[in-house]
């Protein structure tokens, strides 16, 4: 669990150096200059909806990645 709002308490500088591919658009970027968000995904397999910190190339993304369910305050 998460016990900071900081980033730079959970995240090493060497996960932002890291080359990344976007889940939304397959682009690839690294992964310092996207967005990190704890997004829902499902899970292959099982099909359970699960929460985990991801890495997007742009808050676009980010947006047409969530579920619209997920989403409800932002809207
Ligand atoms: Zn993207």
């Amino acid at each position: 669990m998460l016990h900071s709002l900081q980033p730079k308490h959970f995240i090493s500088s060497s996960t932002l150096r890291t080359p990344s591919r976007c889940p939304e658009c397959k682009r690839r970027f690294r992964c310092g200059n996207g967005v990190m968000f704890l997004s829902h995904y499902r899970e292959i397999g099982t099909g359970e909806m699960r929460r985990g910190l991801m890495c997007f190339c742009s808050t676009t993304c980010l947006l047409h990645w969530e579920p619209r369910t997920m989403l409800g305050l932002m809207q």
